[in-house]
Formats: C-alpha cells, sequence, structure tokens
C-alpha cells in the first residue's frame, strides 16, 4: 500500500481506503464488518470513512462496534464522518449546516462509534441557506474541542470552498483541507473540471467517492442485474437506470481487453485508473463481501502498468473531450 499526504495537511492517508455506505447495516452486519475492515486494514488502509445519515446511523454503530472488537492502536487509523442530511425532520435537523446542528451532530456520531474523537469531518453537502461563517465557526469549534481533527467539505464548488477558506483566513479559524467528490470513468467533471485549478492552487486533499460508479465499473451489471448485488436492494431503485444503461454498459465491455491485457480485473482497472489522477488523496473502494476488499485492495498494483496510451484509449472509449490546458 502507499500513502499520499491529505492535501498540504501532515497527515498521510493509504492511496487505496474503505467506505460503509450502503453497506454497512444493510448488507454487513457487526462480523462482516469486523472481516471486511480487517482485510482493508491487513492490506494497509489507514482511513474509513462513514456518515450520520448512512443507514439512519446504524452505519456508524455496526461500525464502532467493529473498532471495539478489532482493538486496534487509536493512532493507527483514520475514522472520518459527516453532517448535512440529519436524522431527523425537524426545522433545524435537516439538509443544514447549522451550528446548533452540527455541534449536537458530531456530539451523537461520537456516541455510535464510541469514539472520544473522528479524525475527519465533513460538511456532506452545501447549505446556500446557512452563512458559510457560521458552519466554518462551528467545525472550528469542533476541532478546538477536541472532537474532530480536521474538517473538510462534499461535493462543494471550488468557488464555495474558496469562500470558507479564506472566512477562516480572516478570523484565523481552522480551514477545510479536503474536499469529497465523487470520480470515476463516468464521472469526471468535479476532479477533471471544476476543480483542476483549485487543487493545483490551494494544494487541497481529496477523498473520492464511488469509483466502481456503484459496482457498474467492475462489469457484473454487463448481463443484467445480480440477485446479491446493490443494484438489487431494497430502497436502492433510483440506482438501477444507471446500473442498466446500455451505452454505459457498452463502454465498460470495451474495457475488458484493456483489463485482460494488463492482467487484472476490471474492478482493478477502474481503481487503479483514480488512483492515476495526481490530485486525488484516496480513493475510497466499497465492499459487500470480504473476496471484494482482497480484490480490490490489489488495484495499487496495476497503476504503473497503465501508460499513457492506455489512459488515451480509456478517454477515447468515454468520448472525453480533454478542454485545452490553460497555464
Ligand atoms: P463503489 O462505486 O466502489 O461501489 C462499491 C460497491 O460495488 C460494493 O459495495 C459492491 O456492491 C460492488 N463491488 C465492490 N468491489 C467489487 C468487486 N471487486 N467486484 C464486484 N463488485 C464489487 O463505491 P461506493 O459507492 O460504495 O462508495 C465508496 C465510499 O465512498 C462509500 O462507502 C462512502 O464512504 C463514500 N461515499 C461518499 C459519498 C459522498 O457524498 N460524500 C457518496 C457515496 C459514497 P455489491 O456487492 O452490493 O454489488
Amino acid at each position: 500500500m502507499k500513502y499520499r499526504h491529505l492535501g498540504k495537511t501532515g497527515i498521510q492517508v493509504s492511496e487505496l481506503s474503505f467506505g460503509s455506505w450502503v453497506t454497512f447495516h444493510n448488507q454487513a452486519d457487526v462480523k462482516l464488518a469486523v472481516d471486511m475492515m480487517s482485510a482493508a486494514y491487513e492490506a494497509g488502509v489507514n482511513f474509513f470513512d462513514n456518515a450520520e445519515v448512512y443507514a439512519g446511523g446504524k452505519s456508524e454503530t455496526v461500525m464502532g462496534e467493529a473498532l471495539k472488537q478489532l482493538k486496534w492502536r487509536r493512532g493507527s487509523y483514520l475514522i472520518s464522518t459527516k453532517f448535512y442530511w440529519g436524522l431527523n425532520n425537524g426545522i433545524n435537523e435537516k439538509n443544514t449546516l447549522n451550528r446548533k446542528r452540527l455541534i449536537e451532530g458530531i456530539q451523537a456520531s461520537l456516541e455510535r462509534l464510541q469514539l472520544e474523537y473522528v479524525d475527519l469531518i465533513y460538511c456532506h453537502r452545501h447549505d446556500p441557506t446557512t452563512p458559510i461563517e457560521e458552519t466554518v465557526w462551528a467545525m472550528h469549534n469542533i476541532i478546538e474541542w477536541g472532537q474532530a481533527l480536521y474538517w473538510g467539505t462534499s461535493e462543494w464548488s471550488a468557488s464555495e470552498i474558496v469562500q470558507a477558506i479564506e472566512i477562516a483566513e480572516r478570523h484565523h479559524l481552522h480551514k477545510p483541507v479536503v474536499e469529497q467528490p465523487q470520480y470515476n470513468m463516468f464521472e469526471r467533471k468535479r476532479m477533471e473540471g471544476d476543480y483542476t485549478r483549485f487543487y493545483k492552487e490551494y494544494n487541497y486533499g481529496s477523498t473520492i467517492w464511488s469509483p466502481l460508479a456503484s459496482g457498474l465499473l467492475s462489469g457484473k451489471y454487463n448481463k443484467g442485474i445480480p440477485k446479491d448485488s446493490r443494484g438489487a436492494l431494497k430502497g436502492y431503485e433510483w440506482l438501477k437506470d444507471k446500473l442498466t444503461d446500455e451505452q454505459k454498459l457498452a463502454k465498460v465491455i470495451a474495457l475488458e481487453p484493456i483489463a485482460k491485457e494488463l492482467g487484472c480485473t476490471l474492478s482493478q482497472l477502474a481503481l487503479a485508473w483514480c488512483l492515476k489522477n495526481p490530485f486525488v488523496s484516496t480513493v475510497i473502494t466499497g465492499a459487500s463481501r470480504v473476496e471484494q476488499v482482497h480484490e480490490n485492495m490489489k488495484a495499487s498494483e496495476v497503476v504503473d502498468k497503465i501508460t499513457p496510451e492506455i489512459m488515451e484509449t480509456i478517454d477515447m472509449i468515454f468520448e472525453v473531450k480533454k478542454e485545452e490546458e490553460e497555464d
């Protein structure tokens, strides 16, 4: 496993990390969570991602119980959680980054995770109804109180992040240091468009999500939706159209000869492709079984085999139009 600095912080994250969205509680009980987290940790993973909203809080409960059983040295791993959607419908409790919600939210997450602090907290989305200044102050206070060590954003635009950084600089507060955008061969806008200039200028970290586009890039949907896959889960019907889109599937099929030539699986190719982007600090992988973790962790070995010519072929398959690089 290789490690990359999380932006310009002193923290290093394993280039492949492990997250619990969809899986923990819905597909994985505590025992399976322990087994998958062990498999990842033994492969060198030091960052485990979560959010209060995952499985309505139960994903944090499962991870907390798993961590308790695993008894790892606290210094050897990083945990994150995120806030925005909330767990209750009260007027001040949903779709918000207000101070009250964030401060109550971190307390409840720490209780579910059975931890004294998390390493990273994210604003899970941008909230246009709360002044950014209020959110920046709340994140700063949470860090000052020792409940989290660093903070970041998820799916914020570059200009929203710059506003937060400038407010923090003006008041000498803890600045956001990391963004969590979606990034995979299909979904490139944030990492290859909007953010490129921003990453260069600010050396902001990035922990990218859905590297397999929810499993689509593993090739498992090429012949329909397998019964034991995310695409067949109750509550995730909204994913079905994406996972059965003929044009998308044709692109996945076109990747097969490349994976064959490299001697790897489609999943390993898709994960390694994300790691080719130097602005990626870590690729957050997801899994519903231990074998997937073992397979995915080997993606690091594929990165150096992907030549510029292969990158170009992949761009052609995905019909990417490269804009002229601005200096
Ligand atoms: P992926 O796109 O990699 O999808 C993971 C799913 O794909 C697994 O749960 C599994 O589903 C399937 N899969 C994984 N590996 C394999 C394999 N080798 N072969 C076949 N199928 C495989 O990642 P996620 O969408 O899970 O996102 C990763 C993490 O990113 C999340 O856990 C979360 O921490 C974070 N995230 C953050 C978001 C944000 O807004 N900030 C949003 C979404 C995720 P199955 O077996 O059920 O088919």
